[in-house]
């Protein structure tokens, strides 16, 4: 299956890329919903979280992790995967937001969604 990240993956469509090996890339989001927003994103087309093994798991996070040092995000950052329809999923291929560059608050889900 071919999504729009496997296509920036392969360089046909063009992606601003502060990090790439064999296993994991890391791109800036096209409409940033913070100063630093990147999404790390696993070469292998994986679908969600269900999809990929413990060990591509965990490369995802750590290698946010290091990504956010490298960017400046000292003072804290936050992660997060949408999954599903209702996680609000728009991209079919597993990546992890990385989000910073400023406090973003306590709320994890905008005012009016909240229950
Ligand atoms: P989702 O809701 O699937 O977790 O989020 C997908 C993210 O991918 C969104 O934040 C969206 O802005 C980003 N995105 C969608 N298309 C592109 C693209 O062509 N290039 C980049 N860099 N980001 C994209």
């Amino acid at each position: 299956m071919q999504d729009i990240f496997c296509s920036i993956i392969s360089g046909d469509v063009p992606g601003e890329f502060v990090f790439r090996d064999e296993k994991v890339v890391v791109f800036k989001d096209i409409h940033p919903q913070a100063p630093v927003h990147l999404l790390v994103v696993p070469v292998r087309h994986v679908e969600g979280i269900g999809d990929a093994d413990q060990e591509m798991l965990g490369i995802l996070m750590s290698t946010a992790h290091r990504v956010a040092q490298e960017q400046g995000l000292v003072d804290g950052y936050r992660l997060i995967v949408n999954d599903g329809e209702h996680g609000g999923k728009l991209v079919p291929h597993l990546h992890i937001h990385v989000l910073g560059g400023k406090h973003l608050g306590p709320k994890m889900v905008r005012e009016g969604d909240a229950i």
